[in-house]
């Protein structure tokens, strides 16, 4: 049983140099879920990450998730963002878990025997995810759900789906709910073609006359927005910086690795030997280091409580994702035409962190967002 944040970090450490990079490549080239490494993690009691102590999971909070993304994302940004998406929508249904919910999704998320996914956009709203129009509509002892989600990272593997919806009946109170797969009605389309991220199967969910449980309602009617700001968002936003912090850090790696391999037969010195280079890494080196100081200083503002704390995780998934785009250029750059050239690791990492910018919250929409909250103006104006 592992529970101290060193011991968590460590075992996600040894699977992420093993199985995942062992499989980053392949899941890439087939767009394969990356099921062995989701269920080596779960195996290794890493399956409960996000759900508090006192619901039996190991409580790393935001900073736990972000640096466990990290280590997955430096290897391989699909396992990552899957593992991720599981943690933020175990940390949603943990936020006002009735007993019911901790026995029948948090006991087994916990013992690595149920994975979970977030299902809020949708085609007709994209990027504004907290405008969902999947109605909710009360029916019997429970609930109807109709409507489109799109873009559900794990669809078709979790065990259990975060849907948000609105009510039926005046079409602006909404809430989420959890669906289990299988549920009557919920029918898959698609495959995942993305340009990267490459494995996590983001597809999309018809929702049609889908029944559940009243008990599977999260919180009450009503309190999807509160599930938006203090929930979703902070761990979405810790978990993703994660990632593509993860993916910077292995292009920087990977151009340090080819300026120090590549040499000149005509002078017989390396790349590495040109100040030029040296001056470049120095510039990557300052990016990387106050882009995960700010990651991991957000994370722990956010666990702390600080007042600041929606400001500080928003601004930090906006810096990582200019930092991962920016760093995963700059090491092709680097590593030149042979960089180019190879089919290899380069070519997925750039891939995988152009997701960073349309991933909503978008890089627009979080600086909108920070700059509203700075000049004292609700986060969502017109
Ligand atoms: C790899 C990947 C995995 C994903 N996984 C999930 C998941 O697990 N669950 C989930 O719910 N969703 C997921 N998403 C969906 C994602 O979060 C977005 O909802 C989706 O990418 C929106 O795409 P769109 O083309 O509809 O964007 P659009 O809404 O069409 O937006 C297009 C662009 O316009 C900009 N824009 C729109 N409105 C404004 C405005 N008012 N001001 C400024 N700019 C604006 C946006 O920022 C964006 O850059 C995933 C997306 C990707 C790419």
């Amino acid at each position: 049983m592992i529970s101290k944040h060193s011991e968590y970090l460590g075992t996600a450490r040894e699977i992420a140099h093993g199985i995942v990079r062992e499989q980053a490549e392949q899941v890439y080239s087939e767009r394969r879920w990356p099921e062995g490494a989701i269920r080596e993690l779960q195996r290794a009691g890493l399956g409960g990450l996000s759900v508090p102590t006192e619901f039996g999971g190991l409580g790393g909070g935001a900073s736990g998730l972000a640096e466990v993304c990290e280590v997955l994302g430096e290897q391989c940004a699909s396992t990552a963002i899957c593992f991720g998406m599981h943690c933020v929508g175990s940390a949603v249904i943990a936020a006002h878990a009735t007993p019911a919910q901790q026995r029948e999704l948090l006991e087994p998320i916990c013992e690595g025997e149920h994975i979970t996914t977030l299902a809020l956009s949708e085609p007709g709203t994209g990027v504004h995810f907290y405008l969902p129009q999947t109605q909710i509509l009360a029916s019997g002892s429970g609930y109807l759900l109709n409507g489109r989600k799109t873009f559900v990272t794990n669809g078709n593997h979790a065990d259990s789906y975060v849907l948000s919806g609105v009510s039926a009946v005046d079409g602006l109170s909404f809430s989420c709910a959890v669906a289990p797969q299988g549920t009557p009605g919920m029918e898959w389309s698609g495959q995942w073609t993305g340009m990267g991220m490459r494995g996590n199967s983001s597809l999309q969910l018809a929702l049609n006359d889908v029944a559940i449980p009243e008990s599977h309602l999260l919180g009450n009617e009503g309190d999807q927005i509160w599930y938006v700001f203090h929930v979703v968002a902070p761990y979405f936003l810790m978990a993703m910086s994660g990632v593509y912090l993860g993916i910077a850090q292995a292009a920087y790696s990977a151009a340090c690795a080819h300026l120090t391999k590549r040499s000149y037969s005509h002078t017989g010195s390396m790349l590495a030997d040109t100040a030029v280079l040296q001056h470049r890494i120095g510039r990557l080196w300052g990016e990387l280091e106050k882009t995960r100081q700010l990651v991991h200083a957000a994370a722990k503002k956010f666990d702390m409580g600080s007042d600041d704390a929606l400001l500080a995780v928003m601004a930090a998934k906006a810096e990582v994702a200019d930092c991962a785009v920016m760093m995963t250029n700059e090491a092709m750059t680097l590593c030149g035409g042979i960089g180019y050239r190879d089919a290899g690791p380069l070519e997925r990492y750039l891939h995988d962190a152009r997701a960073a910018h349309v991933m909503a919250p978008t890089t627009d929409t979080l600086r909108t967002w920070i700059g509203r909250a700075a000049l004292d103006l609700p986060l969502l104006g017109d």
